[in-house]
């Protein structure tokens, strides 16, 4: 197939979009480039590394066949409605279809400003872009639905944060760019029609089978739901805390998008939240499902006026689904925890062996990623190795025991057990003090490192000590800002 470039989305009409051209900036540099990725979505091989790329990755070129593109979106952010957001400081480029015919947005972060923008300069940080690059990637390798980074370039010119610091410039790849927080828009700025185009625009785009349903609508946001409750459930079985689920960063199609302030567990805390602003912990770790649940009652709202003529069945039918989100979570999440323990058929009467596991670790304060490697390990006794990590072996011990009768009703020789708990826990996370170590070094013009943990990635299920290496005795509290 051959490369294509078309921006569907407009279809819908500008009461969702504005059109804004890149403010170019001085001096483009290459940061890094995702060759992969590139092949992957067939872009043109004079676009990729090369002056034309740095062109169009930094926005100080357009290609004829890009429209750049501000999305509006409506958003709650930590609860309180913000009507009007939209693209600040990001411009979707085109859309593009891949090697396998799936369609992907190519959207440019930092930008510059846009009708959107707000008080907002419309630009990004290095520190930042590095940081969402090296983090998506990763996710995207062990697995989880996230956007992707195509490429990452800096601009020349400082940007000001708290000091000074360089700008750049993100292409981000994603299934879309739609958000929970985009039909909010359509229902509290447009009419019944608007919110239906962009149902069925989003039905065509990401759930193309629901198109023949009796009720497409519901089904619809069931489907979301669905692809809600297994992301979350992906995202809690790696210690991953997103940070900002703001209903204008949660896709429809299920992706992760926004890096801002997330970061990953250390030693287990179900409470972890690493967010500067996030004073109440509204997006701590544990939180995160009642927070996708929530998010969605704000989808379903959105949708009422497609679901029934009459709102009150409307409402009931809309409950359906949000009534069934806890168990819908539940399901997903089990499947993910059973993968890591080697639980084979899993069934609900093993949630309390996942869940006095997850006690034990946070009371002794065990670092999740490495727990779970070492468990991972052949041994004659499988598990044998995890012990090591427990100052107090008898909680262990007492769980331990637990989990190798369970493993007993299937039974597994052990190596065969070690092989595939090692495929299930990744050998390393993107540590949060490695990766602040490589921001540091790409501050000081030193690149090796970011480039070594995108290599790493790219197989995060083999063991590597370097990246694998816990945070040292004094790295703790680690806080996070958003990029603005
Ligand atoms: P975020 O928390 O990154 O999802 O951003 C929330 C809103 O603020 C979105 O509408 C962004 O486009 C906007 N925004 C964030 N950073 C900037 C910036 N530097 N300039 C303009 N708008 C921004
Ligand atoms: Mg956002």
């Amino acid at each position: 197939m051959a490369f294509t470039a078309e921006l569907t989305y407009r279809s819908l009409g500008p009461l969702f979009y504005q059109t804004v051209a890149p403010t170019p900036v001085s001096e483009p540099a290459w940061l890094l480039f995702n060759e992969a990725l590139a092949a992957e979505l067939q872009w043109p091989e004079e676009a990729r590394q090369t002056p034309l790329g740095l062109g169009y990755f930094s926005g100080n070129q357009l290609a004829p066949w890009m429209q750049p593109t501000a999305l509006a979106y409506t958003g709650h952010q930590f609860g309180s409605l913000a009507p009007r957001l939209g693209d600040g400081r990001a411009l979707l480029l085109t859309e593009v279809l891949s090697q396998n015919g799936q369609r992907f947005d190519v959207q440019l972060k930092g930008a510059g400003p846009t009708p959107f923008s707000r008080r907002g300069d419309g630009r990004a940080a290095l520190g930042p872009v590095l940081r969402e690059y090296l983090l998506s990637e990763w996710m995207a390798a062990v697995g989880v639905r996230t956007s992707r980074a195509l490429a990452a370039v800096t601009t020349g010119e400082a940007i000001y944060r708290d000091t000074q610091v360089p700008g750049a410039v993100l292409t981000r790849v994603a299934a879309s760019h739609i958000r929970i927080g985009t039909f909010q828009y359509a229902s509290i700025h447009g009419t019944a029609s608007d919110v239906k185009a962009l149902a069925d625009y989003v039905i065509a785009r990401h759930y193309p089978q629901l198109a023949t349903e009796a009720e497409p609508y519901l089904a619809l946001l069931r489907a979301i739901a669905a692809a809600q409750a297994d992301l979350i459930a992906h995202w809690m079985s790696l210690g991953f805390v997103h940070g900002v689920m703001n209903t204008d960063n949660m896709t429809v199609s299920g992706e992760t998008i926004d890096y801002g302030p997330c970061a990953f567990i250390d030693s287990f805390n179900p409470n972890a939240c690493f967010s500067s602003i996030d004073t109440q912990g509204r997006y701590a770790y544990r939180n995160q499902p009642p927070i996708a649940q929530w998010n969605l009652a704000r989808l379903a709202e959105s949708l009422l006026v497609l679901l029934d003529a009459d709102e009150q069945q409307a409402i009931a039918k809309a409950m359906t689904v949000l009534n069934d989100f806890p168990a819908m979570y539940q399901t997903a999440r089990l499947q993910r925890f059973a993968a890591k323990l080697g639980l084979q058929s899993p069934l609900e009467s093993d949630l309390p062996l996942i869940d006095d596991l997850l006690n034990v670790l946070a009371e002794q304060q065990i670092d999740f990623t490495l727990f779970f490697r070492e468990l991972s390990r052949a041994a004659a006794t499988p598990g044998a190795a995890a012990r090591a990590l427990f100052a107090e072996d008898a909680a262990f011990d007492a769980w331990h025991q637990r989990w190798l009768n369970r493993l007993a009703a299937n039974p597994i020789n052990p190596a065969e057990l070690s092989q595939q708990l090692l495929q299930a826990n990744p050998a390393f996370i993107p540590r949060n003090y490695r990766i602040e170590q490589i921001i540091e070094s790409a501050l000081n013009g030193d690149l090796a490192p970011a480039k070594a943990f995108v290599k790493a990635s790219q197989t995060p299920f083999v063991d590597d000590e370097y990246w694998a290496a816990l945070p040292p005795a004094d790295f703790c509290d680690y806080r996070t800002f958003c990029g603005t």
